[in-house]
């Protein structure tokens, strides 16, 4: 018996050898009690035994051993599992990420006696994660800007082309310049959620007021169907503080699957509070419907990246699989959970659940625009001058035009220095930069006009960016420099109006 065991230890001390990662053992008081031929080896340590009675501070800088100590201390103070990224170095001595895996050993009264870790170098990985994310950037932003071109002009072709017909195929080449452009979006969105890179902000919501923006936004196209769309809320509903555009977007896009699944009878949004407990708000937000409903065995694919119930060439239902994907993605950023119920033939019920922070009693103006509320584009009333900086042809031609239809007065230029020069030369009543200009970046050139603005007691003017970039990843640069807001290519009369709005809610 005593043999078996021996030499079941010794196997397992073979495999942990030949492990391509770092395995170790520490106690309670930090001092390593063991670690495999791989430590070792990083460390130069001759013998894996020479780790017996070392602490991190011996081994590692001091700032790396403060990081290790502080994330073991809250182990053995939790007892629990944590899987985290630390920063460490490689055989070569070079900066290196290690995904540790490490969790408590607790005696026989359950006590943490130390911990076990395994930590493994992710740096290739992570830098290809990063040139990925990088390239799928770059080729969004490249994609969006030529695309942003065609629907400007195509925009134009659809109201001022000569005969219907032109102006068919104007409106034609939209629908799918827009589909294109919805589609480049997801992508990125997915891309941006498998990454973790999309930041959360906090807002003060009234869930009431979402409910019914939500159902302004959603009613046309129910109505449409000939479905009957129902809202029913608890009336104790509570101030709540998440993050209005992630919560409302999911939402929409359950609402928009349930209307694309169903043929006739009726969707509802109901929204209940469960229960208030330590300032915190039990929500639960349900989509139902009367549709076609979901076979048991596809209830726990749907959430898949990519996943369809029907593929595309079966072209009843539209999609790319990517919706509930995102959606599930969103509830777990917002500290929710999702769970789906559906019988084939009869009808699905999304239910989310969340913990909501509950709100002080005021509620911010919101900065997001909500749709329903832009007034309708209306012809500019007193002319207004404004300039448009952007290099590329088509764009500025698109641009130019949306808004001399509307009764701008309109200056244009295609350089950084160029606009900066008519900037404090000329008057105008707002401004709108490309970012990406030939000579300064349109960063720049805000950044330049707000000191000049300053020193010489100008008014404020207002200035917009126009960007083929995602927002996100530009928006904290954008209002360092001084910009007003940020508008997303391709600019079309939706965008006069946000400025309008915005100006409005300025004065
Ligand atoms: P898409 O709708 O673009 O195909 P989603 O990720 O939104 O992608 O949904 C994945 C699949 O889940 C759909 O193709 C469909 O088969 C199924 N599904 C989602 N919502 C519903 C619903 N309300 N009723 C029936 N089936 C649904």
């Amino acid at each position: 018996m005593k043999n078996k065991f021996n030499n079941k230890s010794k196997v397992l001390e073979m495999i942990l050898n030949r492990l391509d990662c770092h395995v170790y053992w520490k106690n309670k008081q930090g001092y390593y009690v063991w670690c495999n031929k791989k430590l070792a080896n990083i460390l130069g340590l001759k013998n894996e035994n020479d780790i017996i009675g070392k602490t991190d501070y011996e081994l590692f800088s001091s700032d790396l051993a403060q990081a290790v100590v502080t994330l073991d201390k809250s182990i053995f103070n939790e007892g629990k599992e944590y899987q985290t990224e630390e920063i460490g170095f490689d055989s070569e001595n070079r900066k290196a990420i290690y995904l540790s895996i490490k969790a408590p050993i607790k005696d026989e009264f359950e006590n943490v006696d130390g911990l076990i870790g395994i930590s493994i170098d992710i740096t290739s990985r992570k830098q290809s994660e990063i040139a990925k994310q990088e390239f799928l950037m770059n080729m969004a932003h490249d994609l969006r800007t030529p695309l942003s071109g065609i629907i400007g002009l195509s925009y134009i072709q659809s109201k001022e082309g000569t005969t219907a017909e032109d102006r068919q195929h104007g409106q034609w080449i939209q629908d799918a310049g827009n589909q294109l452009l919805e589609l480049l979006n997801l992508v990125l969105e997915v891309s941006a959620a498998e990454h973790q890179i999309e930041n959360i902000t906090t807002d003060t919501i009234h869930l009431q007021q979402t409910a019914e923006e939500l159902k302004a936004l959603m009613q046309p196209a129910a109505t449409a169907k000939g479905l009957d769309f129902q809202v029913k809320l608890d009336k104790q509903l509570p101030l709540i503080i998440t993050d209005q555009i992630k919560l409302k977007r999911l939402v929409l896009n359950l609402l928009a699957n349930a209307i694309k699944f169903t043929k006739e009878g009726k969707i509802c949004l109901e929204i209940n509070l469960l229960a208030i407990e330590k300032n915190q708000a039990k929500i639960e937000i349900l989509i139902s419907d009367t549709g076609i409903g979901i076979a048991e065995d596809k209830l726990d694919k749907i959430f898949d990246r990519f996943y369809r119930g029907h593929p595309s060439y079966q072209a009843e239902y539209r999609g790319y699989g990517i919706g509930l994907f995102l959606v599930k993605k969103s509830v777990e950023l917002l500290g929710g959970k999702i769970n789906v119920a559906s019988e084939k033939g009869k009808g699905s019920c999304f239910t989310l659940e969340f913990s909501f922070p509950l709100a002080e009693k005021t509620i911010e103006p919101s900065f997001e625009l909500p749709q329903s509320s832009l007034p309708q584009s209306e012809t500019n009333k007193e002319t207004e001058a404004v300039l448009i900086a952007e290099d590329n042809t088509l764009v500025l031609y698109a641009v130019k035009n949306i808004l001399i239809k509307l009764g701008y007065e309109v200056t244009t230029v295609t350089e950084g220095k160029a606009a900066l020069e008519a900037l404090q030369n000329q008057s105008f009543d707002w401004a709108l930069l490309d970012i990406g200009l030939p000579d300064l970046e349109g960063t720049e050139v805000a950044s330049l006009y707000r000191q000049w603005e300053q020193e010489n007691n100008k008014p404020h003017l207002p200035i917009f960016a126009l960007t083929a970039h995602s927002i996100n990843k530009i928006k904290e640069e954008c209002e360092q420099v001084g910009f007003d807001y940020i508008l997303n290519k391709p600019f079309t009369e939706k965008d006069v109006q946000i400025i309008n709005l915005f100006l409005k809610k300025k004065n």
